[in-house]
């Protein structure tokens, strides 16, 4: 027989846990002035917390070598210090003005869970550089990062004023973000290996060191050009070729169009993707300086381009492709339909053809003609195959 505190415990943590499930499941505005907003905060630091400090004990399957190579340890320790300090101190201050007890216990667990295995001070000893490794650390600091400045930005210029954070299905697409980061390793060898292997025979190197001398700036506008029309014209397979469409509608499958988004993507959408648009950067041959601008540049507008945003681009709009234009992409209005496919360069689109014409100014209706998207990471991923098989099923019947 259990004895009464031991009881007593178990419901408690029974409580806990059925409360937070209770949250994790809600969407929805956060209430302020109940400690909710408060709360939400110190859950989310004390979790990343935990997770970080576990990303400093096992580095080598932790994080990614590409970024463990580019930032400073002390000032990722200083952040995890303030966010300890930030988690700790919120969920300290609820649980003594008695506000969401549960959950807070809950955060306060987190930070002492994360202190308990050695906080901010954890050390890193020498660690082998070639293991296979889950990006940990990609994903909280691109988390962590992506959340400050969009919901601020959305927050300050946003389309739909009364849309919440916590929107419908923001956690099918937390884990589509979750899982894109998780597996960064995976994707970059699958892409590295098939750009050398495939399309290595077109590399020349007269050509790309005559490339390599045209100056920074022109250099870069020439290397999204080239990065843009590949992905123009892969795009538009994807929407025109109705084997690609099952996979990319999973893109389009989102009924409510924020910073978070434009993550839920087909895994294999995200790795074809990748080797069709750095093949030509590739073999184009444009210098390293050039390639990581761009990269941060593709990693900042693919994210803007899916916000609640809205701005005065003036015509501006002509040349770069806006949150308004891609928006009208995912908008399942008629004229909208097979429209919008360029990332960077929205006048691509008026150069093909492809552009929506509209007179009204923002779209009524987001998601796919139809609405036949499972809801659900899973489901997401496995329904292109799923649809394969009931095509296949039709034609042979
Ligand atoms: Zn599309
Ligand atoms: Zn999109």
């Amino acid at each position: 027989m259990l004895t009464a505190p031991f009881a007593a415990s178990v419901r408690h943590v029974g409580a806990v846990v059925d409360e937070t499930g209770d949250l994790l499941r809600r969407s929805g505005d956060l209430r302020a002035g109940r400690g909710l907003i408060s709360t939400v905060v110190a859950l989310l630091l004390g979790c990343l917390s935990l997770l970080a400090v576990l990303a400093f004990h096992f580095p080598q399957y932790l994080t990614m070598p590409e970024l463990r190579h580019q930032y400073s340890v002390e000032v990722l320790r200083q952040l995890l210090l303030v966010a300890l300090l930030l988690a700790g101190g919120l969920s300290l201050t609820n649980l003594i003005f008695a506000r969401r007890r549960n959950l807070n216990l809950l955060a306060f667990a987190l930070v002492l869970g994360a202190v308990a295995l050695g906080g901010s001070r954890v050390p890193v000893g020498d660690f082998p550089n070639h293991t296979p490794y889950i990006g940990l650390d990609w994903f909280i600091l691109d988390l962590l990062g992506s959340t400050t400045l969009f919901v601020v930005i959305e927050k300050l210029f946003p389309l739909y004023r009364g849309q919440p954070i916590f929107r419908p299905e923001w956690q099918t697409d937390l884990k589509h973000f979750a899982v894109n980061h998780f597996l960064v390793g995976l994707i970059l060898l699958t892409v590295n290996f098939l750009i050398h292997h495939v399309f290595g025979w077109l590399v020349s190197a007269p050509f790309q060191q005559s490339v390599r001398t045209i100056a920074f700036l022109p250099q870069l506008l020439l290397c999204i050009l080239v990065a843009d029309l590949a992905q123009y014209w892969t795009h538009r397979a994807y929407h025109q070729v109705p084997l690609l469409w099952k996979f990319h509608s999973v893109h389009h499958s989102t009924k409510t169009m924020d910073w978070l988004a434009g993550s839920r993507q087909h895994i294999l959408e995200v790795i074809a993707t990748r080797v069709l648009v750095l093949a030509p950067l590739f073999v184009v041959g444009f210098g390293e300086g050039v390639v990581n601008a761009y990269i941060l540049i593709v990693g900042f507008q693919a994210v803007l381009i899916h916000a609640n945003v809205h701005l005065p681009w003036g015509p501006l709009k002509y040349l770069i492709v806006t949150p308004d234009f891609h928006h009208w992409h995912h908008s399942q209005d008629t004229e909208a339909i097979d429209r919008n496919y360029a990332a960077h360069y929205s006048f691509l689109d008026y150069l093909f053809g492809t552009a929506v014409k509209s007179k009204k100014q923002f779209p009524e209706r987001y998601g796919v003609v139809g609405d036949y998207m499972p809801a659900g990471f899973m489901r997401q991923q496995w329904f292109p195959f799923r649809a394969m098989f009931a095509a296949q099923g039709k034609t042979e019947s």
